[in-house]
């Protein structure tokens, strides 16, 4: 048992078994071993590997997309560009980049980042020294909001705390963590049934209750909805809702048990992406999407920009860079491209967005 193991299995044996969501919330945010706290999770030798991570081209198109919205917007004079979750920072680097093909956007910006994770932060700060912007850190969304904004968040919302709930004879119970026998973390059920909930399902079915990342897509959307701008959301799961247990736990690349390692390995959910668009859509906001991130980036011009930049690299750099897109395009359930979806919530003033405009897609038919 690791030290978080211990300090959780005294938690339990003081005040009797913990939800999925605290569970989750411990084992990513605990101040001295939560997993997004201690250490530094991205890249070949990390635990896993994100979009921005794979291709330079991903946050350039994202940030040709906020430079759309600005433009949509009026082209604003004061504009903040919020980030949940940067990570290593790559992505905004990559959005900035792109932003100075449009000086006025350029001008108009302030980069805001919400980040828990002192670690993160620093790294943040590091990968942003050279940006030419001045970021300022919050640790709440709500902070970070203020007046126009385009937010943007991508594999943010699958760490966000969830709970679950088993659907048994009596009614759905509670999937509790608690501990076995030999004194180790163990999954359980609540004793009594949860009688708020009344959905049908077949026997043994999970029911999960993503509450903070809807939260999270409320909040930008009512955020944007009454004071401007538009929100991206990217990240796994289904467009459609339906019943199953999606907690996973990943450890340098592959997937490991989630009780086994609290705070040694990532701890994620899928996103219900019906649930955010209607989280959002009750917020006040428009709704696009949620689409393949294929579709999004190949509607944005990945093509045209990979190429591009293929003109000028050398042939080693052009196969890199080939790879890298292959990997943000990939088909199949479990690939980036069709795994992985995009969901914007917009002030309802403004017209479709790039991206999401998917019949005058010249890739598809
Ligand atoms: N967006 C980045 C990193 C994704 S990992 C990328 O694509 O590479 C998740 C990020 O969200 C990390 O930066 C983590 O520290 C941060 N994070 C997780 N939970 C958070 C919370 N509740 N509040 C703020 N940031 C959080």
């Amino acid at each position: 048992m690791n030290a978080l193991a211990q300090e959780l299995a005294e938690l339990i044996r003081q005040d009797g078994p913990i939800s999925i969501s605290r569970y989750m919330a411990l084992c990513l945010g605990h101040p001295g071993h939560g997993y997004y706290m201690k250490q530094y999770p991205f890249g070949a030798d990390g635990d896993f590997t994100t979009a921005p991570e794979i291709s330079q081209i991903f946050g350039e198109l994202i940030g040709i997309w906020a430079a759309s919205v600005w433009q949509a917007m009026g082209a604003p004079d004061s504009i903040r560009l919020v980030e949940l979750g940067p990570g290593r920072g790559t992505l905004m680097q990559d959005m900035l980049r792109a932003a100075r093909a449009l000086p006025g956007f350029r001008d108009a910006l302030s980069v805001h980042l919400v980040e828990t994770s002192p670690v993160l932060r620093e790294r943040q700060r590091q990968t942003l020294a050279s940006s030419g912007t001045a970021p300022q850190w919050h640790d709440r969304i709500e902070q970070a909001l203020d007046g126009p904004a385009i937010a943007v968040a991508n594999e943010f919302l699958d760490a966000l705390p969830l709970d679950q709930f088993v659907r048994t004879p009596e009614g759905w119970r509670e999937r509790l963590v608690g501990l076995h026998g030999e004194g180790g973390l163990a999954f359980g059920l609540a004793a009594e049934p949860d009688t708020s909930l009344s959905v049908a399902a077949p026997a043994n079915s999970v029911l999960e209750q993503p509450a903070a990342a809807l939260e999270t897509v409320a909040l930008v959307a009512r955020h944007v909805a009454t004071q401007g701008g538009a929100g991206l959301f990217i990240d796994y799961g289904p467009a459609h809702s339906g019943f199953g247990d999606t907690l996973q736990a990943l450890k340098r690349h592959a997937f490991v048990d989630v009780l086994a390692e609290p705070g040694d390995a990532d701890l994620t959910v899928h996103v219900d992406f019906a649930r955010m668009a209607q989280a959002g859509l009750a917020a006040g906001a428009a709704v696009h999407g949620a689409v393949a991130q294929r579709d999004f980036l190949l509607a944005l011009g990945l093509r045209q920009r990979f190429e591009a930049l293929v003109r000028r690299a050398t042939e080693a750099q052009g196969e890199a860079l080939a790879r890298g897109v292959e990997r943000l395009i990939e088909t199949g359930p479990t690939a980036m491209g069709e795994l992985f979806k995009v969901l914007a919530v917009a002030d309802p003033k403004l017209p479709l967005l790039p991206g999401f405009d998917l019949h005058r897609l010249p890739e598809q038919g």
